[in-house]
Formats: structure tokens, C-alpha cells, sequence
């Protein structure tokens, strides 16, 4: 029953992962939570020391997510019970940032890890209005927001005068690409 909890916790905040990407990042009115997630899109790769630096910036955001959305559950459940979900909502959450921090930074290293990594780059590179999970397509699946990743993927490519340097423009090409290459190609924003 406690492992039960717990697992209703990650599924909780698997939820709250779809529901913020897709709102708060990806609408206008969410303002500063907005420009965070936008700056994402322009720029997807980051070191590992502003990965740590956003993780200590997020806190007073994750602690009071934890009491907002983590306290129904002690009421719900009781503080044995309660408390087992709050701690799986907090390691779903680490396991979020951490996991879609690998996807930027890292070539994938198993079938499935491979297959998620493209169906984020759909995300940035083809289509920012759908595959809003970082961790799985669940969410998207159910609420329509699904769209199959491809090994090819269509992406923007600046053009240039070869000689001056100068830019000239871009077009949208449809290219075989390694993962490890697409995450950092220039990233498509939003339309
Ligand atoms: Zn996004
Ligand atoms: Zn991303």
C-alpha cells in the first residue's frame, strides 16, 4: 500500500510535468515561467553548472508546489500514506529535470531512452504544440497532444553568404540527423 502511494505520486507529478510544460511554458500569459521555458527553446543545450544553478533557482517554486500540490495528499491519504506520495511526486520531479537534462546532453543509451529523445526533438525541432511529456508520450496520448517521432526530422537551416558571411535567410529541410547532432541545430519556436 505504501509502494502504491508512492507510485500515485510520480503519476501525480507526470501530470503536473505535462500540464506546466504545455501551459506555463508555452503560453505567453505565465510570463516569467514562459520566458524560462522559451529561453529553453532557443537555446536547449546547457552545462552542467547551469542545470545545478536552475535546480537551486526552481527551489522556493518546488516548495511551494510541494505544499500546493503535494499537501492534498496528506489530507487525502493521512501522513503515513500522504507523505509516501509527496515523496514520490519530489523524485518524479528530480527524475524529470534530470532526465530531460540528459536528452540535451547525451546520446541516448538504450532503445527506449533513444526512442524518447526523438520524441522531444519533435518537440523543438518540428512542432513545440505537441509532446509536451519529458519522462513519457502518456499525457500526450491522452490528451491528444501526441505526434510519433521520425528519424527524419525537418529542421531550419540558415543560409549565408559564403564569402561575407553575411545571413541570407533560412529554409526548412528534411534531414536524416543523429541525435546527438539535432540537439544542436538552432531550434524552432514557437509560431
Ligand atoms: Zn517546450
Ligand atoms: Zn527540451
Amino acid at each position: 500500500m505504501l509502494a502504491l502511494a508512492f507510485a500515485l505520486g510520480l503519476l501525480w507529478f507526470s501530470l503536473i510535468e505535462y500540464v506546466h510544460h504545455r501551459h506555463a511554458g508555452h503560453r505567453k500569459a505565465f510570463g516569467k515561467l514562459y520566458r524560462g521555458h522559451q529561453a529553453h527553446h532557443a537555446d536547449p543545450m546547457e552545462g552542467r553548472v547551469q542545470f545545478v544553478k536552475k535546480l537551486v533557482q526552481r527551489l522556493p517554486l518546488v516548495l511551494v508546489g510541494t505544499v500546493v500540490l503535494g499537501g492534498p495528499w496528506l489530507l487525502v491519504l493521512g501522513v503515513h500514506y500522504g507523505s509516501a506520495a509527496v515523496v514520490g511526486t519530489l523524485i518524479a520531479y528530480l527524475y524529470s529535470e534530470w532526465f530531460h537534462h540528459r536528452i540535451h546532453q547525451t546520446p541516448p543509451k538504450s532503445a527506449w531512452a533513444s526512442w524518447m529523445w526523438r520524441y522531444h526533438f519533435v518537440h523543438h525541432f518540428r512542432n513545440p504544440k505537441v509532446n509536451f511529456g519529458f519522462t513519457s508520450p502518456l499525457w500526450d496520448l491522452v490528451f491528444r497532444t501526441y505526434e510519433a517521432p521520425a528519424t527524419k526530422f525537418v529542421v531550419r537551416e540558415e543560409l549565408a553568404d559564403r564569402r561575407t558571411g553575411d545571413q541570407l535567410g533560412f529554409r526548412w529541410v528534411a534531414r536524416r540527423v543523429r541525435s546527438s547532432q539535432v540537439a544542436t541545430m538552432p531550434a524552432q519556436r514557437d509560431r
